[in-house]
């Protein structure tokens, strides 16, 4: 790991040169890169402990690469490798091998480790500090913390990602109308090694999930669920009984399962498709740029491709906006495939067409997992000062 580093930059009185608001994975790698670079910069965080999130955890290789260019490698905090995919609709079964390896890691651990890393490389975290109202006057952002202290900043990257900040909201993107709930289970050991390896992905009435292994031969179960559906059924326990009730590949698994967790993590009102261009001078990343719907495994690694880009667009001089409109452009085809593709997989027509598509043109999976990511010549490399650490992890 790099020495710390000491903040270029002095203050303007109590004014930081840089405001980071929010230390998930977006906030995390733009504060990283900003203090590699020997920037001032400060990053608040609501949370004031490792804390888990709403998320399948699957990671990309795009988002994996990030990480290791921040110096974070997701196999040493005890990542597992996911090789192929298993695709279950009702009693039907289908297996396909990814175009690539993936990897798998709690976000408890992950956004921990990218924090940590920040504070490594110069950057000062505080936790348990939420930012309740941000407002510009003259040239410096004000954002109140609860508690009523403020902090003040020449330039803010807003990284709160699924939640707005006051007077922030973003628009409700195109499809709106899931809840995304999270759990962890200690599965049967016969069921571990059977999905060990896999993502597994479930197709069912109410929506969509997916199943995998994480750091400790934990599995992540994410699902993503419409709303009218949920109000249907009325709690979590008469929702988990529908979809085993449906799904025989689930039931399997999470036979002799424990859960982990008392209850599921839940988030309401998720605006996949949602992609910003206009945030009046802030710096918006991750999920407050972009929000791909959950099934592409992407939105880690669209979260961190937009939290160094907005970092090295601002280092080199560029606009909040030139930076939105860079992404936007990056990212529309991408989101705009994925979010249709979403709206048509909860659909009974998406459901049963699902495993009949594929099964008639395997490499179905290959193409929309391309089709959908990042484009390859947008992705950035590590920046010159952080290269040497980047290229000591293997
Ligand atoms: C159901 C579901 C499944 C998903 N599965 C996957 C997947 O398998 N793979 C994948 O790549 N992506 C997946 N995603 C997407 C991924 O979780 C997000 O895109 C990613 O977490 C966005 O990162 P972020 O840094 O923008 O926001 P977050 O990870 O949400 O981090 C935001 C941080 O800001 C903090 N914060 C919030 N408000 C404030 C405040 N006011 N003041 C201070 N701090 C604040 C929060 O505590 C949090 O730590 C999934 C999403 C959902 C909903």
């Amino acid at each position: 790991m790099r020495k710390p580093q000491k903040a270029a930059v002095s203050r303007v009185g109590s004014t930081s040169e840089n405001l980071v608001i929010g230390g998930g994975l977006a906030g995390g790698v733009a504060a990283i890169r900003l203090a590699g670079a020997g920037r001032d910069v400060v990053l608040l965080e609501k949370e004031a402990r490792p804390h888990h999130k709403v998320c399948g955890e699957f990671l990309s290789p795009e988002a994996v690469e990030y990480l290791r260019q921040a110096g974070v490698d997701p196999l040493s905090l005890g990542a597992a490798r996911i090789r192929l995919l298993r695709l279950s609709v009702k009693n039907s079964l289908l297996e396909t091998e990814l175009p690539f390896t993936a990897l798998s890691l709690s976000r408890c651990v992950l956004d921990e480790a990218l924090l940590v890393r920040a504070e490594e490389m110069g950057c000062r975290v505080r936790r348990g500090a939420s930012a309740e109202q941000l407002v510009q006057s003259d040239d410096t952002w004000h954002v109140e913390l609860g508690g009523g202290e403020t902090e003040r900043a020449h330039t803010v990257f807003l990284a709160t990602g699924k939640h707005d900040l006051r007077g922030w909201n973003r628009s409700p993107g195109r499809h709106n109308d899931l809840v995304g709930f999270k759990l962890h289970w200690q599965l049967a050991p016969k069921q571990t090694e059977a999905l060990r390896d896999f993502m597994e992905l479930f197709l069912f009435r109410a929506g969509y999930g997916g199943l995998a292994l994480v750091e400790g031969d934990m599995a992540n179960l994410c699902l993503v669920v419409r709303r009218s559906e949920l109000r249907r059924l009325g709690t979590w326990n008469e929702l988990l009984t529908a979809v085993l009730d449906e799904n025989r590949q689930m039931r399997l698994r999470l036979g002799g399962a424990k859960a982990l967790w008392e209850r599921p993590l839940a988030i309401s009102s998720i605006p996949y498709g949602y992609l910003s261009s206009k945030r009046e001078g802030v710096w918006c990343v991750g999920d407050q740029a972009a929000v791909i719907p959950s099934f592409t495994g992407d939105g880690m690694s669209i979260a961190l491709h937009s939290g160094a880009l907005a970092a090295e667009m601002y280092m080199a001089g560029a606009s909040a906006a030139q930076y939105h409109r860079a992404l936007e452009s990056q990212l529309k085809r991408g989101m705009s495939l994925a979010t249709s593709l979403s709206r048509f997989m909860v659909t009974r027509v998406g459901r049963e067409l699902a495993p009949l598509g594929l099964s008639v043109a395997p490499n179905a999976m290959g193409w929309i997992a391309r089709a959908t990511r990042i484009p390859e010549g947008a992705l950035l490399s590590a920046p010159r000062q952080m290269r040497v650490d980047a290229s000591a992890l293997s």
